[in-house]
C-alpha cells in the first residue's frame, strides 16, 4: 500500500498531499535501515561489553562434559562405597570376634545422615536428581568412613588392653611336656588314691621326676608359697582378671619365689616334689577362674594344638593315674 503523505501550504494554509517519488521513498526507508543498525549495533556492542556471553554451543558443549564427569564421579564413589563395606565387615566379623567385642550397631553406622532438606538448593539445577544422588553418596561416604576411623581407634586401644590381658591368661603347661608323657590325670571326679573313694580332683596332675622344674604359666604375682593342709609345699600366683594358678607337692621349702613377688609366663617358680597328701613324685596344678577351680585343660593353648589338645585330653581321661 502507497504511504501518504501531507505538507503545510502556510499560503493556503492548507495542508497539501504530496507524492513522494521513488529516490526520496527509498532515501527514506534507507534512513531508517541505518537508524536501525546503529541503533542495534550500539546495544549489542553494549551487551557484549558488559556481559559476556559465550556462545550456546559452547555452554552445551561443557554441559555435557560436566555431566559426564558427574556419571563418573557417581560410579568411582559407589567403587569406594563396596571398599568401606568391605572393611566395615572385615572390622565386625574379623577384629571385634578376635578381641571378644560387639560388632559396631546399624543405627551407630548410619547414624547423622538422612534428610533431604539439606539438598534443597540443588533441586533447581538441571539433571538434579543426578547431581543430589551424587552429594548424598559424598556425604555418606565421608560420614561412614568417619565411624570407621573411630571403630579402629577402638580396636587399637581395645588390642592394647587384652595384650596385657593375653599376658596374664594361664595358656602353658606348668612344666616341660611337649611329647604330653608326663600329663596323668585330669579334672573332675576320679577315685581316690588313698581312700579309693569317688572323689572331686580340683585340678590335673602331671607325674614327674623330682626336682623338675615348675613354670608360672601367666603374668602375675606370687599370692602365697608356703605350706598347706592336703597340698604339702604350694605356690599360688594371682594374675588379675580373676585368674590365679595353684603349684601343689613342690619340693620341700624349694621355692624359687616369694610372697609378692612379680612374676611372668615360663618363670621358673619351684622344683617338683611329693610333699604332701600324694602316691608318688607329681605336679598338681590348678586354674581358678573366680574363686572356682576349671579344668586346666582349656589353658594350655600356647602350648597345645588341636590335635596335642585331644591326645592330653585322651590321657587325662582314660589312662590317667590319679597323685591328687
Ligand atoms: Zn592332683
Amino acid at each position: 500500500m502507497r504511504k501518504v503523505y501531507y505538507v503545510f501550504n502556510p499560503t493556503t494554509r492548507t495542508y497539501d498531499r504530496v507524492y513522494p517519488n521513488l529516490a526520496q521513498r527509498f532515501l527514506t526507508i534507507l534512513r531508517r535501515i541505518l537508524l536501525f543498525i546503529i541503533f542495534g549495533g550500539l546495544s549489542f556492542l553494549m551487551f557484549y561489553i558488559l556481559i559476556e556471553t559465550p556462545s550456546m554451543k559452547d555452554v552445551q558443549d561443557e554441559n555435557s562434559k560436566l555431566l559426564a564427569q558427574y556419571h563418573i564421579l557417581s560410579q568411582r564413589l559407589d567403587e569406594a562405597m563396596e571398599v568401606l563395606e568391605d572393611v566395615q565387615q572385615r572390622d565386625d566379623n574379623l577384629y571385634r570376634v578376635i578381641l571378644n567385642t560387639e560388632p559396631v550397631s546399624k543405627v551407630a553406622r548410619s547414624a547423622g545422615y538422612g534428610g533431604t532438606n539439606r539438598y534443597d538448593e540443588l533441586m533447581d539445577m538441571s539433571n538434579s536428581d543426578l547431581v543430589v544422588l551424587t552429594t548424598q553418596k559424598m556425604d555418606m561416604l565421608a560420614k561412614q568412613l568417619y565411624v570407621q576411623i573411630n571403630s579402629f581407634d577402638e580396636l587399637v586401644r581395645m588390642s592394647n588392653e587384652q595384650e596385657d590381658y593375653l599376658r596374664h591368661l594361664p595358656a602353658i603347661q606348668p612344666i616341660s611336656n611337649r611329647d604330653l608323657k608326663r600329663t596323668a590325670s585330669g579334672y573332675g571326679y576320679r577315685i581316690d588314691p588313698i581312700y579309693k573313694v569317688r572323689k572331686y580332683h580340683r585340678g590335673m596332675d602331671f607325674s614327674c621326676d623330682k626336682r623338675t622344674p615348675v613354670y608360672a604359666t601367666a603374668d602375675g604375682v606370687v599370692e602365697s608359697a608356703k605350706w598347706q593342709q592336703g597340698y604339702g609345699y604350694t605356690i599360688v600366683i594371682d594374675h588379675g582378671y580373676g585368674y590365679k594358678t595353684l603349684y601343689a607337692h613342690l619340693l620341700d621349702k624349694k621355692f624359687m619365689v616369694r610372697r609378692g613377688q612379680k612374676v611372668i609366663r615360663g618363670e621358673q617358680i619351684a622344683l617338683s616334689g611329693n610333699s604332701g597328701k600324694s602316691t608318688g613324685p607329681h605336679l598338681h596344678y590348678e586354674v581358678i577362674v573366680k574363686g572356682k577351680p576349671v579344668n586346666p585343660i582349656n589353658y594350655y593353648f600356647m602350648d597345645l594344638d588341636a590335635d596335642g589338645y585331644d591326645e592330653m585330653l585322651r590321657i587325662a581321661e582314660n589312662h590317667g593315674r590319679i597323685y591328687d
